[in-house]
This record gives C-alpha cells, structure tokens and sequence, in this order.
C-alpha cells in the first residue's frame, strides 16, 4: 500500500516530535515515523534536566586529562567496551582535536544559541499539551565536596560566565538550609539559575505527541528500512510492509540516524553514547530539585515515578546490551548524597546519547537534496535543545530566516 504523506519525520524522540509540532504549527501537513512508541527510545529515561547553561562541550583540556584514570576505574564514570575501541580511534581523535581553546570558544557559543532560552522553548511548544503541566522552571544545585573541588571546574565556570549563566553560590549552613536532606559532606554549591526540570521525559514526549495528533497529526508505527530515490530526488518511506511518499523528510532517528543520512549521501561520524539510570521508586525523600552530584558525575531529579539518578558513558556498539553493574555504583552514591535515602526498590534503564565528536548535534538541510532536513547528534542535551531545534527545523522548511547562524551544525562539517 502507497499513502501519500507531505512532510515525513523519521524519528518520534524529543527532537523529531519537536519538529512534528513546530512543522505542524507553521502549517504543514506531516507524518511521524517510528517503530517505537513516542520517547520510548534515548528520549525515556534521561534526568530531566533542562540545562541553560549546558554550552560547556565534553571535551575540554581538563576532562581529555582526565580520560585515562577515569577509564581504568571498572566503576568510573566513563567506559569503553574494549572489543569496540579500535573501531572508535578515528572519533576519539576527532574528539581530541576539538579540545583546543579556539575550538571550544566555537563550540560553546554555537551550543549557547540553542541552550540559554530552553525553558521558554519548552513551556512555548508544551502550551496546551499534557506536557505542559510536567515542565518545572527551577534552579539544578551543582554541588562539590569543597571549594578546592569547584575551583578545579574553573575552566567551565569561565565559559557559563561568558554566556551571562547566573548562579549563586551556597555554602555550609545556607546550602543545609537550601535542602536539609544532603550530607553534610558537602560543603560548597552552585544554583545554576534559569534551569528547569520535568518531571518525567517519557511524558513530556508523549503528552507533545498526543497534543500533534489531536491536531490531525498522523503517527505510524514502523521501522523505516530505506528510502528511495525517485527522479533524481528522495522522495519515498520503504517501511515494514508499506511505503510512504513525502515532499521533505527530517531525519531525526537520534543515534541511529547515520545509516539514513549516508543513504541520503551525507556521512557522519555519528557514535552511541550509552548511559543508564536507576529510579528509586520508594526513596523516603525527594530533592528540592535536581542535584548535579559532580563527586560521581551524575544528576539526581525529583520525578513523578521517584528520585532518578542519571549519568555515565559508555561506549560501545550502537545495539549491544547494557551492563548494569556499572549502573548500581548510584545506589552507593545515592547514599553518600543524601544519607537517609532508601534504595531498595528501583528500576533500570539504559539509552543510547547521540554523539558527534564535536559536542555540536546537526540541524540543517542536506548539501544534495533541497527537501531533506537533518535534526539529530544532540548528546547530553537533547531535551534541552529539543524543542529549539524543531522551531529551528520549521523555519527552514517554511522559508523563514532562522534567528541563529546555523552554519555551526553543517552536516558536512567533517
Ligand atoms: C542517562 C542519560 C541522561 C540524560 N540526561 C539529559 C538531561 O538531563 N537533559 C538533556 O537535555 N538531555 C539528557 N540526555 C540526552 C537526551 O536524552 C538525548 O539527547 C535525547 O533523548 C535524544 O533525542 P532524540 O529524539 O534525538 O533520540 P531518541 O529519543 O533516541 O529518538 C530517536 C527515535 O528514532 C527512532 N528510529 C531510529 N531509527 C529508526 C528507523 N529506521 N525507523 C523508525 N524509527 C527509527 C527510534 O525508535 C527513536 O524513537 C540524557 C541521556 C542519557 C542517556
């Protein structure tokens, strides 16, 4: 059976519903496309954190010295599944290489233009959705044992300064205070204003998906296996069983959106970077709000379903099965962070970051085709960034001049 559709998104994560809504809003008539349900893939189980301030990239001089020691601790932060690692030079390389001074000054003030304004994106395309009333405006507490622990994280306070980042700094009693339920093992905060939180990703993601089809968006289940070229043009969805016709498509298949733009003649260096979350579904207690715990690298969120503890890399093949061990270092952590916390029941999960070496995602049309449309690589901040490159997305396609230089996120910058 051959439908017709108009404009095709591959792709019903944060990102590619963001642009369904924006596209939907300018007026166009489009078609989601997934094999999942909506926010049931990387999108599901991240910590919440809508980070205005997230311009700081991975690479930076400090974490690149940092990466051995971290990879030799079997219960770091940071993992490399060895059978994969010679697979992964070439990224690693380019990810070394965007570590110098004038790369990261590019790469954070390209990620700035999609950062700062996150919340008001957010509460902008969740207006008169489900997801609305699951957005949270409030402060992350970036939180160190010491002083000497958030002087040696100068280099990123200096970048979030340069964006004009407000925050304030709690100490001792202010920061017991502030919330009673951390451990006094911490003695030095930071209040990362114009934050905010949701109080559950998967939600959020499907309340904006119902708000596009109660608007007479349509959304199919299936797995896109190929697109076709039809008269020198895509033009053609081969889904499982059927296909779809389109006049643009927006490829937005978050970390397994290489293998669809290189059918589209654009190759990315596009690689999965794993992470996991366990949710306290009892914990006793909840955060005031979400606690960047920068002792063990992970985020602790108060959610609806309990307190999420996320965080970690892990890199290895796009598919391969999690590894949970690493994930039940948080219950250790959980504890040292708020010492009454109760760990006994949780649950796990495990998703797959989309990741350039850049830390930059790619927006944009393609070099060879005017009515193909890239929207993935968002890393650490998809949800974040989600809703702004949808905007960004349907002003493209509706010929509207974006208020940012896209040039930053070129697909053929490699
Ligand atoms: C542990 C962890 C914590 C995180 N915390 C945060 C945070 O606090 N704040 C933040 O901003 N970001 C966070 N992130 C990052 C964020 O979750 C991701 O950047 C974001 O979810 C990516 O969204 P996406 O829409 O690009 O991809 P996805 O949500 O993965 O969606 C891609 C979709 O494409 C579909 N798809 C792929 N290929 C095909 C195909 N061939 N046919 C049909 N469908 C296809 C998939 O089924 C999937 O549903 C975190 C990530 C992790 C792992």
């Amino acid at each position: 059976m051959t439908r017709s559709g108009a404009i095709a998104v591959i792709g019903a994560g944060i990102v590619g519903v963001s642009c369904a809504l924006h596209l939907q809003r300018a007026g166009f008539n489009v078609t989601l496309v997934d094999r999942l349900e909506p926010g049931d893939a990387t999108s599901f189980g991240n910590a919440g954190v809508l980070a205005s301030h997230g311009m700081v990239p991975a690479a930076t001089p400090g974490i690149v010295a940092k990466i051995p020691k971290m990879l030799l601790d079997p219960m770091g932060p940071l993992s490399l599944r060895w059978p994969y690692a010679a697979r992964m030079l070439p990224w690693f390389w380019q990810f070394l290489r965007n570590a110098s001074p004038d790369r990261i000054e590019h790469i954070s003030n390209a990620l700035a233009l999609l950062t700062l304004d996150t919340v008001e994106q957010h509460l902008d395309l969740a207006k008169g959705t489900a997801a609305e009333k699951l957005i949270k405006p409030a402060p992350t507490l970036n939180l160190y044992r010491d002083e000497a622990a958030y002087n040696a994280d100068e280099y990123g306070w200096k970048i979030r300064r340069k964006h004009n980042a407000r925050t304030t700094i709690i100490q001792g009693k202010m920061l017991a205070d502030y919330d009673p339920i951390l451990s006094g093992e911490f003695s030095f905060g930071v209040l990362m204003e114009d934050y905010g939180y949701v109080l559950d990703p998967a939600l959020v993601v499907k309340g904006l998906a119902q708000g596009f089809t109660a608007l007479g968006g349509k959304i199919l289940t299936a797995e896109v296996k190929d697109i076709e070229i039809v008269d020198g043009k895509p033009r053609r969805l081969v889904l499982s069983g059927d296909t779809l016709e389109f006049t643009q498509v927006v490829i937005a298949a978050g970390a397994w959106s290489a293998k669809l733009a290189k059918k589209l003649g654009s190759i990315v260096p596009l690689e999965a970077e794993r992470g996991y979350h366990i949710t306290l579904t009892d914990p006793g207690i909840m955060p005031t709000g979400p606690v960047m715990a920068t002792f063990g690298k992970f985020i602790a969120t108060p959610m609806s379903m309990g307190l999420r503890l996320a965080g970690l890399v892990e890199f290895g093949k796009l598919d391969a099965p999690p590894d949970y061990a690493r994930a039940e270092t948080f219950l250790k952590h959980a504890k040292t962070l708020f010492p009454g916390v109760q760990t006994k029941e949780y649950t796990m999960w495990m998703g797959q970051r989309p990741t350039l070496p850049d830390s930059l995602p790619v927006i944009g049309g393609s070099p060879h085709f005017d009515n193909v449309y890239f929207a993935f690589g968002h890393q650490h901040l998809g949800l974040t960034i989600g809703p702004k490159t949808g905007r960004l997305i349907a002003d493209l396609i509706a010929g509207r001049k974006p208020n940012i230089d896209l040039s930053p996120f070129r697909v053929d910058r490699f």
